[in-house]
């Protein structure tokens, strides 16, 4: 198998800009057991948690978003409502496959997310990273 392009790990420190939640249109999908985690967290019912933050696309549950900003329906002042919560997908940000491709993935992923290779961002190592994509 050849290596990965990162095997020297990545930069990457997150400052809390927000910029991941918002911006443009896209999916945060959940599963029934995220939901319920959340649900309890809010202190409502699954049903009411599915209700009021969910919808559903080709069969699957995805956040609920702003139409016009595309703000994460839990996004209020660039902060999470639900952070301890926060579906799976949120957590391993910027840890995904569709950014480690190859490198010029990672650098497009940058000019959204000002924590990839930010200067102060420790180095992340091949295994750390290995171990998020594989969460
Ligand atoms: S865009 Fe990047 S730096 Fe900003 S909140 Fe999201 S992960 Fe953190
Ligand atoms: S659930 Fe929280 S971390 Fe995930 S997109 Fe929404 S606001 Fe951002």
């Amino acid at each position: 198998m050849s290596e990965k392009w990162y095997k020297e790990g990545l930069r990457f420190h997150c400052t809390g800009c927000g910029k991941c939640c918002t911006g443009s249109p896209g999916y945060v999908w959940v599963s029934d057991s995220e939901v319920k985690e959340i649900s309890q967290f809010l202190q409502i019912s699954f049903e009411e948690c599915i209700k009021k933050y969910t919808r559903k696309v080709v069969g699957r549950l995805s956040l609920l978003e702003d139409y016009l900003s595309y703000d994460c329906v839990f996004l209020k002042d660039k902060n999470c409502q639900i952070y301890s919560t926060r579906p799976k997908q949120c957590r391993k940000f910027p840890w995904w496959l569709e950014n480690l491709k190859t490198k010029k993935d990672w650098e497009e992923e940058a000019i959204r997310c000002e924590g990839i290779n930010h200067v102060d961002a420790p180095l992340i190592s091949f295994g750390e990273i290995e171990k998020q994509v594989d969460s």
